[in-house]
């Protein structure tokens, strides 16, 4: 009986080596093609990622999948894999493509976590990289000197004094840059010191991404914006998403995207601690989604606290919806007090309603990343 099931299962499991043998060859000969196109973008200066072109295929796919009885979901899965792999092939390939190679750049904070990130990039893709860094301000008019860029990377609590100290050293024609997490102050100072181009950058990620494939980078316009292209098709050519703001409103969406959301993250992690929750023990016990929430939650607390500080304590504005946000809470006490599960209910519907359509995509989204978490851990 054993020896039957041996002899019928044997040529089927050859089978399926032979086609596992064939992906393979397929996947290989997909990426010389791939190969062949980065080549091409190379020649061309062209960006990366083609957001059209991708959806289209994934579309195609899917209904093609449809007509073979296979999931449709299933072959987009695998084709996101497939694209996303090939987008970082022509990342790393498109980080040797200089729009302007042997343009000297100056980064201010060089040596820090962001100025040395986007060291590497420029250094890769043929520029002069030099740094200044606390203690070597007695070399900044040699080292400011013939520069196209001077790009600013320092603790947001010494941006503005940095930028009016390197502000006297700049040739008139140079680009001036920042990557301070808040824009305005930062972007008004510089536009005081320096009569040429101006441009504010925010990279809406950390030094951690091994490219910038699909990061996006808020872009504040400060002066000439002919002369600061070329720094923006640069990213975009590194793979980087541009997305334009005045300097204004890109602050006061910080304050919630990044202040709000990290210091309610920083008061729920600290809660858990003072509790004394046995977090080890909750996780055996976790839900999916608890599961996910710790990771976020603990994700922040493995990051450099002094970064996060400057974040929360940047603008008064933000200190002021922080303020809100916790007195809000005590509107709360009420409620549990009187056990008003009505009021519960009315609150929890008045939320969902504001929430509006975006409730059903957040919820087809995290389902898309607890079901990748389940695969993997
Ligand atoms: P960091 O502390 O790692 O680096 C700052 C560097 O600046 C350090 O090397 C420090 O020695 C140097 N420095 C300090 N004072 C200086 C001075 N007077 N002159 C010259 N150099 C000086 O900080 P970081 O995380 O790289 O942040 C730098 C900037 O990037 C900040 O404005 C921050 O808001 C922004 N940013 C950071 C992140 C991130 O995830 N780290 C993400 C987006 C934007």
């Amino acid at each position: 009986m054993h020896n039957d099931f041996e002899k019928e299962i044997k040529p089927l499991r050859e089978k399926i080596d032979d086609i596992d043998a064939e992906i393979l060859t397929l996947i290989s000969n997909r990426l010389e093609e791939v190969k062949k196109v980065v080549a091409l973008k190379r020649r061309h200066n062209m960006p990366v990622f083609h957001p059209a072109r991708e959806e289209d295929l994934i579309s195609k796919q899917r209904s093609e999948a449809q007509t073979y009885g296979i999931d449709p979901d299933f072959i987009e899965d695998i084709y996101r894999v497939i694209l996303r792999n090939s987008r970082l092939h022509q990342a790393v390939e498109m980080k040797k493509q200089g729009v302007r190679s042997g343009s000297k750049v100056l980064i201010v904070g060089g040596y820090g976590q962001m100025g040395s990130y986007f060291a590497r990039f420029f250094i890769s893709s043929g520029y002069e990289v030099r740094i200044l860094s606390e203690d070597n301000w007695h070399e900044a008019r040699q080292l400011c000197s013939d520069i196209d860029l001077a790009l600013i990377s320092v603790p947001i609590n010494v941006t503005l004094e940095t930028i009016r100290r390197i502000g006297p050293y700049l040739p008139p024609t140079a680009l001036l840059a920042d990557l301070t997490s808040i824009k305005a102050a930062p972007l008004n100072e510089m536009l005081a010191v320096h009569p040429g181009p101006v441009l504010g950058l925010h990279p809406l990620f950390g030094p951690t991404c091994t490219t910038l494939d699909k990061q996006i980078i808020a872009i504040t316009p400060g002066r000439e914006p002919q002369g600061c292209q070329w720094l923006i098709d640069q990213l975009v050519l590194w793979g980087a998403i541009i997305v334009n703001s005045d300097a204004n409103e890109h602050d006061q969406i910080m304050d919630i995207v990044q202040a709000l959301r990290h210091f309610a993250t920083f008061c729920f992690g600290q809660f858990l601690s003072r509790h004394k929750i046995e977090l080890g023990r909750t996780l055996e016990f976790s839900s999916p989604i608890y599961r996910l929430e710790m990771g976020m939650v603990g994700r922040l607390f493995a990051q450099d606290s002094s970064l996060y500080s400057e974040i929360i304590f940047a603008t008064p504005s933000r200190l002021k919806i922080l303020r809100e946000f916790v007195l809000s809470l005590n509107d709360q006490l009420d409620m549990l007090d009187n056990i008003d599960k009505d009021l519960f209910i009315e609150r929890f519907s008045e939320t969902a309603r504001w929430f509006g359509p975006f409730s059903e995509q957040a919820l087809r989204e995290s389902t898309f990343i607890i079901n990748k978490l389940i695969e993997r851990f």
